[in-house]
């Protein structure tokens, strides 16, 4: 079995200390519901002008990347965050 150097397990710790969450560039949604339809963990939600989002709840998104696969406009970022920061919808 390869050695791990400090380096490489510095960088494993960092890498699970992150999860993935889908955010929408709002100004390319064009409310088709694709992602909302999809989302297996039922977290995309329209907001009050009608874009999907993903919503804050009990679920964690984690970014499977359905919604960023299946979304038609390209409109949806996964993006990295740490575990323990909850983000704005
Ligand atoms: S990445 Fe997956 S779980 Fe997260 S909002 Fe998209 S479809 Fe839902
Ligand atoms: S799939 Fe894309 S365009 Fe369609 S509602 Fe979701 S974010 Fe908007």
């Amino acid at each position: 079995m390869p050695e791990t150097t400090p380096n490489l397990r510095k960088k494993i710790k960092e890498l699970m200390n992150l999860t993935y969450r889908a955010i929408t560039d709002l100004s390319k949604c064009k409310s088709c519901g694709t992602c909302v339809k999809f989302c297996p963990l039922k977290i995309r939600e329209f907001n009050s002008e009608g874009k999907a989002i993903t919503i804050k709840n009990d679920k964690s998104c984690g970014g499977c990347s359905v919604c960023y696969k299946r979304c038609p406009q390209n409109a949806i970022k996964l993006i990295s965050i740490k575990k323990d920061i909850n983000i704005q919808k």
